[in-house]
Parts: C-alpha cells; sequence; structure tokens
C-alpha cells in the first residue's frame, strides 16, 4: 500500500484563467481514508485526476510513497477510481464488467481471473447478477459492481468521486458504512471526493476542505467541527450551518465586551477569554453553533440577546428554533424546550462556544 503526497500541486485552466487547483500541499497516510470536501467547483476531481493520472499537472508533484509518479501514465499507477455514474459498460455482462479491468492490468489467467470476479462478487452480494447487465441493476447494485471491480484490481490507492450522490438517503447510509469497511479489510489508502459536509463528517479519519481550488483546513471531523481555523470551514462543516453575527468588540482590562445594538446583543468576556484570543477593539464576526444556543422561554434579564420565534421544526428527539436575529438564525432545543411562533424568548451562549472571526480575512482570532 502506498501514503500519497501532494507537494504544490496546481492546475490550471485555459491558459491560466482558471485556477482550479491552487497549489495544493496534503498528505495521505498509508492506509488512511481521507475525505476531501468543497463546494462545486472547488477542484475537487481535479485533485483527484491528477492523483489518478488523468490529468496532468500544471505544476507540482505527485508522490506514492517516494516515488514520483507526476509523470507516469495513468494505467502505470495502482489506482482504482469509483465514479458517481459507476461507469460501466453497458453492453457487458457484471461479470464482464468486473473481470475488464483484471484484464487491463494484470497478469492473471483467465480461470483465476473468473474466480476473483466470483470471490468479489460475493464479498459485495451480487453473485446472482453476475450475468446481468448495468440497465437491469438498480442505483445501488450498479455502485456495488463499480466497488467490486475496482477492488478486484487490488488498488494501493483507492479514488472515491462522489460515487454516492446519484443514490437515495438511506442506501447512502449504507454504502457509507460499507466503503469504509471495505477500505479497512483491505487496508488501502482512499481519498474521497464530496460535496456533502455529512459524509466528510462521517466517513474520513481526516478531512480536507477546499475552496476555489484552495485547502483551507485538514484535520480530524471532530476537531475541524470544533476548532474550524475560518469562517468558510465554519459555515460549511455541519448541519445546519453555524450562525453568524456582525459585533463590535470592545476590550478592557478585565474583558471585553461583544455588541450588536440591532440584534440587542449583549455578552461579557472573561480576561481569561481575552488573554487566549487575539483580540483588538472593532469589528468581528461571531459565530455559534445552533446546538450551543440556549433558548429561555421566560426571559430572565440574564440573557445575551432577545428575540422572536419565527419558526419551530419539530425534529424527533429536538426542535429547530428560527429567530429574527437575524435573517437565516437557527437555535436547537431539547424537546421540551418548544416556544410558538411569536413568542419571545431569551438567548443565551456561554463564551467557550463563540468563534469569532476576523471580518476582513475570515480568520478564527
Ligand atoms: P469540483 O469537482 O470540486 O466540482 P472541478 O475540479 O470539476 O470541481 O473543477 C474546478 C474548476 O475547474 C471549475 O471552475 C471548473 O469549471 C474548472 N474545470 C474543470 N475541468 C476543466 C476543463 N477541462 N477545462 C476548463 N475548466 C475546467
Ligand atoms: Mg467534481
Amino acid at each position: 500500500m502506498a501514503r500519497v503526497t501532494l507537494d504544490t500541486l496546481r492546475k490550471e485552466f485555459d491558459r491560466g484563467t482558471i485556477v482550479a487547483v491552487d497549489d495544493l500541499d496534503l498528505e495521505i497516510d498509508d492506509g488512511e481514508f481521507v475525505t476531501v470536501v468543497g463546494p462545486s467547483g472547488c477542484g475537487k476531481t481535479t485533485t483527484l485526476r491528477m492523483v489518478a493520472g488523468l490529468e496532468e499537472p500544471t505544476s507540482g508533484t505527485v508522490h506514492f510513497d517516494d516515488e514520483d509518479v507526476t509523470d507516469i501514465h495513468a494505467k502505470e499507477r495502482p489506482v482504482a477510481m469509483v465514479f458517481q455514474n459507476y461507469a460501466l459498460y453497458p453492453h457487458k455482462t457484471v461479470r464482464e464488467n468486473m473481470a475488464f479491468g483484471l484484464k487491463m492490468s494484470t497478469e492473471m489467467t483467465t480461470e483465476e481471473r473468473h474466480e476473483r470476479v466470483r470471490e468479489m462478487a460475493e464479498m459485495m452480494g451480487i453473485e446472482d447478477l453476475l450475468d446481468d447487465k448495468p440497465d437491469e441493476l438498480s442505483g445501488g447494485q450498479k455502485q456495488r459492481v463499480a466497488l467490486g471491480r475496482a477492488i478486484a484490481r487490488e488498488p494501493e490507492v483507492f479514488l472515491f468521486d462522489e460515487p454516492l450522490s446519484n443514490l437515495d438517503a438511506k442506501l447512502r447510509t449504507e454504502m457509507r458504512a460499507e466503503i469504509q469497511k471495505l477500505q479497512k479489510e483491505f487496508g488501502v489508502t482512499a481519498m474521497y471526493v464530496t460535496h456533502d459536509q455529512e459524509e466528510a463528517m462521517t466517513m474520513g479519519d481526516r478531512l480536507a476542505i477546499l475552496n476555489d481550488g484552495e485547502l483551507q483546513q485538514v484535520g480530524e471531523p471532530t476537531e475541524v467541527y470544533q476548532n474550524p481555523v475560518n469562517e468558510f470551514v465554519a459555515g460549511f462543516i455541519g448541519s445546519p450551518s453555524m450562525n453568524f453575527v456582525d459585533v463590535d468588540v470592545e476590550t478592557d482590562g478585565a474583558g471585553a465586551t461583544i455588541r450588536n445594538e440591532e440584534a440587542g446583543l449583549d455578552l461579557d468576556l472573561s480576561a481569561e477569554y481575552v488573554r487566549g484570543h487575539d483580540l483588538r477593539n472593532g469589528r468581528y464576526t461571531l459565530g455559534i453553533r445552533p446546538e450551543n444556543i440556549v433558548l429561555d422561554e421566560s426571559p430572565s434579564g440574564d440573557e445575551n440577546l432577545r428575540s422572536t420565534v419565527e419558526v419551530v421544526e419539530p425534529i424527533g428527539s429536538d426542535n429547530y428554533v428560527h429567530l429574527t436575529v437575524t435573517e437565516d438564525f437557527l437555535a436547537r432545543s431539547p424537546a421540551d424546550v418548544k416556544p410558538e411562533a411569536g413568542d419571545e424568548v431569551g438567548v443565551s451562549f456561554a463564551e467557550e462556544h463563540i468563534h469569532l472571526f476576523d471580518p476582513e480575512t475570515g480568520e478564527d482570532v
């Protein structure tokens, strides 16, 4: 198996007018599962294609272990790729589809190939489908065939490009677990691309967040969730999204106050908090996650602000409570805290849960 290292990897299109991937540095350990996540157009597919050898970098290198593979042809790289649209040959049977990759890349006898295909089909639970054609299969079955075909090649690096996007929600959850199980079982290094932050949170050993071709942050999912380095990551990771409010910060010897007059927001920060952060007087963007907001149905005067309830959405265990603080401000409250539309509620959050972002750079201070 292989460690994958991307070193200042860059891809420009249209004579440099489009920078799809902007000097990306990323290392994926041997056997590690790294999810690359970001909005549509941020450069995920281009990155993956450069690792596969399907796209030539403008500059930078790709290493598998200590070997520079940047100039090595896709066919010679020990990678297998799984796509959203399955990429199965429509006129071939499942058996032929699965055997095809083996014919291309290994020196197996026909018998050995058949045996391998049967083994993989059994593992993927599709042994009854071996004589079917792809258009006779459901989306989930096609994806299993595509996965089985990829694994059959015994790749050192497994590349996934939004493989579950065409499946319904229930099947997606099932396949998510299955892909992780396979990857760990085979100990293969995996790079998994998705625009879905939930997939990224649940699947990777680590996630790498891309925006506009640039790497924003790499880390374990909970680390990124708790300590996003900037406003983009804070807003992108986590569902429902973090709330943001513009605030004025005023420091004094003993601490600081955070205010937004329009929203009626008033929050005192401890001296300890101020010492731990690079705070000056001025404008910031405050971020607070919906689950870190405490609502009081009979405001006491101790809250950080008061707000009117717009809509309440019960989601079973909890309620989503939409507030008028900003256009799109959401609190997540336990089932027994269920105000009604039009109610005035107290809104509080502890200082250890707030994030303050520099409005110029977006960076967490
Ligand atoms: P993602 O997979 O994250 O949606 P892509 O890697 O497909 O993003 O694309 C990144 C950027 O590069 C986009 O702006 C896209 O339009 C552009 N791009 C991708 N492939 C090409 C190409 N062959 N020619 C020109 N521009 C491209
Ligand atoms: Mg893509």
